[in-house]
């Protein structure tokens, strides 16, 4: 439900871990929201200080392994971090409240970690979602704390008073209900006072109140809950790249920023390796409708990347059917051969029902029928849950040999090259694989995704940024560059002032 304060827009900004990596960092996002407070009511979502999350995992990784002198350095790294960040955000300010609430969640990492090395068992993964998530709640507080004293009235908020999940823990989803109850009962009455609401990213809680994650990365994805939630008129996620751009900046310096990209092509991007947003996290956009502005908090001038909410009626004329390449540079292959009387979409099925239960998702697959082979790509960190799933799936089958011993390639890398354009295009494949060819690299497997928005393929994963060059080059380098934006867009841009 949408709710309207005058000509003020409802606005959701997400700080990623670049964007508060340093007191300096902190400072920026606090004149950023600062400006945008002036026109606009603004809901500010922060990540973790870069680095942290994974910090944190380590640290429980040696705990768990009973490596106390590793623990000690792991959490004498999260606190010197966060006080050098306080020490230079607050000085000369009251760093008081800063310190106490971070020695706070410093004491129950402190303590769990006790916990775990003296048992020494895994750790549970409501416990894991728990600590994982804490580096969220200090830099939400930092920056909220930091705003007040610098006249933006804010206030932080939890991510468990915010965003209402299921019990996945280290992956939830989202109960969109909820969380709009919770939101509107929490976040919209900050913002009625004319204040900034701060909520931590990354995570939510259970309806019984236990943490949960919503995956890596998954700040992105808090945001456009929360704008779900709230009806925000957009979405303006900040982080440290000038937008959506046609590659990975690093892996192709060349790449360049699309001024603007549908929806669709922002899920595909994501979904093979483009680490700018969040795989889910156009999900509650496309519920809602509202755009999101990808943006760079350390040039806010630069006008960004709109993710627009519906596929424009008709592509630009000079643009080019592709519009980015990805890569997922850790992938495997997996290879399962029936026996030619055994009819495979049997096997699919039941197989494919196994990986909808385990949340498995996979990258592209093809058959092949002639030799009933089922060529399945999938993440690398995947693989092993995969084949395993496979053998016990297919105990009998193995065991009578209607099925052959599978196989599992692994140092596979995916690209994918995506853009609407393509739809209906002739002779993309054709350039595609010529360009490929031109690297003498051979491709091992390829798709092209059945809505024709993309085409992946699989090469060695060493040769990844080889490929993806030479795809670049052929298909978004200067000769292929799109007419510049028109005016109107640019204005209707929801530039930071
Ligand atoms: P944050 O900490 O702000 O969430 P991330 O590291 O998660 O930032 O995502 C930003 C990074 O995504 C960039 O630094 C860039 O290297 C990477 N990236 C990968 N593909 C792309 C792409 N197509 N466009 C822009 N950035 C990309
Ligand atoms: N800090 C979390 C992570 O590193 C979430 C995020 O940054 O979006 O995964
Ligand atoms: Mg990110």
């Amino acid at each position: 439900m949408k709710e309207t304060a005058g000509a003020q827009r409802l606005i959701v900004m997400k700080f990623g871990g670049t964007s508060v990596g340093s007191a300096e960092r902190f400072r920026q996002c606090a004149s950023i929201i600062a400006r945008t407070a002036k026109h606009d009511r603004v809901i500010v979502v922060v990540s973790a200080v870069a680095g942290v999350t994974d910090l944190i995992f380590r640290m429980l990784e040696t705990a768990r392994t009973g490596d106390a002198a590793a623990t000690e350095l792991h959490l004498k790294k999260f606190e010197s971090i966060h006080q050098t960040v306080i020490a230079e955000l607050f000085h000369g300010l009251r760093p008081e409240s800063a310190l106490n609430f971070a020695a706070q969640v410093l004491g129950q990492l402190r303590s769990s970690c006790m916990a775990l090395l003296a048992l020494r068992t895994d750790v549970p993964a409501q416990t894991q979602d728990a600590l994982v998530s804490l580096g969220e709640r200090i830099s939400a507080f930092l920056l909220a704390n930091y705003l007040c004293q610098n006249g933006t009235g804010s206030e932080f908020i939890r991510a468990e008073a915010a965003i209402v999940t299921d019990n996945t823990f280290g992956n939830a989803t989202p109960d969109m209900a909820a969380t709009a109850a919770r939101c509107h009962h929490v976040l919209l009455p900050i913002t009625r006072r004319g204040h900034v609401a701060v909520v931590a990213g990354y995570s939510g809680a259970t309806p019984e109140g236990q943490t949960t994650t919503l995956g890596r990365g998954g700040s992105d994805y808090s945001a456009t809950i929360i704008g779900s939630a709230i009806g925000a008129d957009e979405v303006w996620i900040w982080t440290d790249v000038d937008g959506v751009l046609s590659a990975d900046p690093r892996i192709c310096p060349e790449a360049t920023i699309l001024p603007e990209i549908t929806i669709a092509e922002a899920v595909e991007l994501a979904y093979y390796g483009a680490k700018v947003i969040h795989p889910k996290a156009a999900y509650p956009a496309i519920q809602a409708g509202f755009p999101i502005w990808i943006k760079n908090s350390f040039r806010p001038e630069v006008p960004g990347t709109r993710i627009a909410p519906v596929v424009p009626s008709e592509a630009r004329p000079a643009e080019s059917p592709v519009k980015a390449v990805t890569c997922v540079t850790r992938a495997a292959l997996i290879m399962l051969v029936t026996r030619g009387d055994v009819h495979p979409a049997e096997l699919i099925g039941k197989l494919f029902s196994r990986f909808g239960q385990e949340r498995l998702d996979m990258l592209f697959s093809m058959q092949s029928s002639p030799d009933h082979t089922l060529g399945l790509v999938m993440r690398e960190e995947d693989s092993a849950h995969a084949a395993r799933l496979i053998q016990n799936t297919f105990r009998i089958e193995l065991a009578q040999g209607l099925l052959e011993p599978i196989s599992v390639q692994n140092n596979v890398g995916v690209i994918a090259v995506l853009g609407e354009a393509m739809k209906g295009t002739c002779g993309v494949l054709a350039r595609l694989f010529s360009a490929v060819a031109r690297t003498r690299i051979s491709v091992i497997a390829a798709a092209q995704g059945a809505s024709q928005l993309s085409i992946c393929f699989a090469v060695p994963s060493e040769t990844c940024a080889t490929v993806v060059r030479a795809v670049h080059a052929e298909f978004c380098g200067p000769q292929n560059s799109p007419p510049p934006p028109e005016p109107a867009v640019i204005e209707t841009a929801t530039e930071a002032r």
